[in-house]
């Protein structure tokens, strides 16, 4: 059993754990809908997006800005309404929905601005493409993190996340998923990051069609040879309308058992480099158009079984971590 205090008794290194340590509290996201688009979307690289993303742009659960109001309104309102939710006072601005450094710089910076500047936010974190991050983006991520990240201090400070969907290095799946750029183009945007000081958050999918457990573990131990702050170990989950689903329904794969996710979910963990954050642990679909897996509606019952499952296998992250 690892005892690393750090961890706040559970068996890896969880977001919650990290926000305690960096901030004192556990800190909540408020997700925002900001009206992107993605160009896997608009035309520019595909029309369909990747295979398994919904019509919301994987953003589900954020709040859509209202043209009537300004940045700073659409902000403070989804943060007021996410601070009584979660009945927090500190809270990530987490730009969700799409892609949210596809637009010009100018709407960029006042975006992020109008969020960095709320009194209730500790950061912000993008969700965004590795090949929707050209050099004015990343000098205005840049100018950003020296002002709120650096020159700032004490408890004023604010940071800046960039979360990059890989899902896979497996360059197959890539190609069944949509995911429209190459391993390269991400190694090239981790370094760029790095240079800058962005913390990257890399979200990877378990369970893609035709992936084994040995794909999962490729992709871990690609990621615990790159400098990244943070990783989120989704469950595949198949959404209705998605082409994903026109697939499933199809029977050209099948969803992965609980029991098998927990296996492959659990070989992860235990190869992942400790230093590494985990910012979650399973999928989280809408329940109105989650087709499968069933059992993943009930998301507290599955993260208690990993926790258990971990404890009694005596598994904690990074157990078998190749160095
Ligand atoms: S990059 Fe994101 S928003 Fe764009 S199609 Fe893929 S999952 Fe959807």
């Amino acid at each position: 059993m690892n005892n690393n205090p750090l961890w706040h008794g559970k068996p890896y290194y969880s977001l919650d754990a990290y926000c305690k340590n960096t901030f004192g509290q556990k800190l909540y996201k408020a997700a925002l809908d900001a009206g992107f688009t993605c160009p896997n979307r608009d035309g520019t690289l595909d029309t369909r997006g990747c295979i398994f993303c919904s019509a919301g742009g994987s953003g589900e659960f954020a709040s859509p800005f209202s043209d009537s109001l300004s940045a700073q309104e659409n902000i403070k309102k989804a943060l007021t309404v996410a601070s009584m939710q979660k009945n927090c006072d500190r809270l990530i601005a987490y730009f969700q929905a799409y892609t949210n450094t596809y637009a010009s710089v100018e709407k960029l910076e006042s975006l992020y601005r109008a969020a960095l500047n709320h009194p209730q936010t500790a950061g912000i974190s993008i969700a965004t493409r590795p090949d929707c991050l050209p050099a004015e983006v990343l000098n205005l991520l840049s100018k950003l993190s020296r002002e709120y990240t650096i020159d700032q201090s004490g408890k004023n400070a604010k940071f800046i996340w960039i979360e990059l969907g890989l899902q896979t290095t497996n360059e197959r799946t890539a190609d069944y998923i949509r995911r429209g750029y190459s391993l390269s183009i991400f190694d090239r945007a981790v370094s760029q990051l790095s240079q800058i000081g962005i913390p990257v958050i890399v979200h990877v999918i378990l369970g893609l069609p035709g992936e084994t457990k040995s794909d999962c573990q490729n992709t871990i131990a690609y990621l615990n040879k790159k400098s990244v702050f943070g990783v989120k170990l989704q469950l595949l989950h198949v959404l209705k309308g998605t082409d994903l689903y026109t697939d499933f329904m199809a029977g050209k794969f099948q969803v992965l058992s609980q029991n098998d996710y927990l296996d492959i979910l659990i070989d992860c963990i235990g190869h992942l480099d400790p230093g590494i954050v985990i910012h979650r642990l399973t999928g989280d679909g809408p329940k109105d158009i989650l087709a499968a897996p069933d059992w993943s509606k009930h998301k507290r019952m599955v993260l208690n079984t990993i926790h258990h499952e971990m404890k009694i296998r005596n598994i904690y992250q990074g157990i078998w971590e190749e160095k």
